[in-house]
């Protein structure tokens, strides 16, 4: 396997298996996926999604664990609705965690990742001391699979996160590095954002974005190249800090535009590759 081999972030529906097969005939030998819905964690579906993945010969290096009632619409939507800050849905979503981690031991991935939501900032705010015990509780669970459960980054600065790391205390805590989210929330330079968070990084997300414009809002994503991540000297910063994991292309649109820039965005990250002697 080359080093920083290339794939992208998959949602399940029923035209996986056609998605599947282009993605494999385009040369993308990893993925990840996001959480199957309900509907395809139970039998029949989930003999067939699990035979649909193993059929297509990718790869799949972490499924991301996303929650039923989420929104990404602004700052305040994301404070209320996402992961597992929300204190009504915190432990069915830890429960809803842990039937992702049997879904991907099913289809051997390594790493479970998530976004957790906005980790306070204040170690004593009793909401921070919960997002402790449940990101144990995640933890102790992945370890007898042996997988890691990695922080998806963007929500809060790279030093925030690190020091919840540190308080979490687990061997199998890792980071989802994504460096669009930095310039999203407005969280800090990826670039030395990555830097610091070097040691945990299990997975990179290549996504591009641009910073907010106003209080309270979030930046737009744009197609890999196109937003202000600058992805030429990210790459280059992956390779200083020794990174040989997988680039996952990640496009938050739906559709047959998602799959066009995926390939754009496979062209863009080849052409650097070489240019920086990656291989
Ligand atoms: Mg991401």
């Amino acid at each position: 396997m080359p080093k920083m081999p290339l794939g992208v972030l998959l949602s399940v529906g029923e035209d996986l298996a056609e998605r599947l097969k282009r993605i494999y005939a385009a040369g993308f030998p990893t993925m990840q996926l996001v959480s199957p819905p309900t509907e395809w964690l139970a039998d029949p579906k989930r003999t067939e999604l699990k035979g649909l993945i193993e059929d297509s010969s990718i790869r799949v290096t972490s499924v991301a664990a996303v929650y039923e009632g989420e929104s990404y619409a602004h700052v305040a939507a994301v404070r209320s609705t996402v992961g597992l800050l929300p204190e009504e849905t915190r432990a069915s979503r830890i429960e809803d965690t842990k039937r992702c981690a049997d879904f991907g031991a099913d289809v051997a991935a390594p790493n479970i990742s998530s976004h957790i939501g906005y980790i306070p900032e204040d170690r004593a705010d009793p909401i921070y001391c919960a997002l402790v015990a449940a990101v144990q509780e995640i933890c102790d669970y992945l370890h007898r699979r042996r997988m890691n459960f990695c922080l998806e980054t963007g929500q809060e600065s790279a030093g925030l996160l690190k020091q919840f790391i540190s308080n979490v205390s687990r061997e199998n805590l890792k980071v989802n590095f994504d460096p669009a989210n930095m310039i999203m929330y407005g969280t800090g330079d990826p670039i030395d954002a990555v830097e610091l968070l070097a040691e945990w990084v299990r997975g990179v997300h290549c996504k591009d974005g641009v910073w907010p414009k106003a209080e309270g809002q979030l930046g737009e994503e744009r197609p890999l190249g196109q937003g202000e991540v600058g992805v030429e000297r990210f790459l280059a910063k992956l390779k200083q800090i020794g990174y040989e994991g997988p680039l996952t292309i990640e496009r938050e649109i739906p559709g047959e535009q998602q799959m066009q820039d995926f390939l754009a965005g496979k062209k863009l990250l080849e052409d650097m590759k070489a240019k920086l002697e990656i291989d």
